[in-house]
């Protein structure tokens, strides 16, 4: 599945997934909002996303289904995984963010999971957030969203 998606599709589930952490639910109008889309923009990518099984919708509002929570758990694990890896490299947090963005699709699984074990499988990224699901709940860190907001601001 990670394969086939876009950047673009993770923002969007990154975007649920954060939303839904604090509300339950989360409203297509705030998704357009948060990545500086049209709420027509947003609506369309949303009808893919739902095609695709990994959003549904519940009343007025969308969620992830168990299959979009699983991919956003892989990609928070991943995207914090080459965040730690990056700014052993000297990277400062913020570019080992915006790079780890640019890069956690490519690499193959098996290489992010090599990556993991190298730094002693790190429970938390750089942020100090939680990257990994388990006994201290739920994946906390969300800095790829933050990223990706900044990003859509500046341009
Ligand atoms: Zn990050
Ligand atoms: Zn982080």
């Amino acid at each position: 599945m990670v394969g086939l998606l876009s950047t673009r599709d993770i923002d969007y589930l990154i975007t649920v997934y954060e939303h839904c952490t604090f509300k339950g639910t989360a409203r297509v109008v705030d998704v357009a909002k948060a990545l500086g889309v049209s709420k027509s923009t947003a609506s369309l990518m949303i009808k893919k996303l739902v095609k695709w099984g990994l959003i549904e919708r519940v009343g007025r509002g969308i969620r992830l289904t168990k299959e979009g929570i699983d991919l956003c758990l892989e990609i928070i694990w991943r995207h914090g995984v080459i965040e730690s890896a990056l700014t052993r490299l000297g990277l400062s947090v913020e570019e080992a963010c915006h790079v780890a963005r640019d890069i956690e699709l490519s690499i193959p699984k098996h290489i992010v999971d090599k990556l993991w074990c190298l730094l002693g499988r790190p429970s938390r990224c750089p942020h100090g957030e939680l990257i990994v699901a388990g006994g201290m709940g739920r994946p906390t860190c969300t800095c790829r969203f933050n990223v990706v907001l900044k990003q859509y601001i500046a341009e």
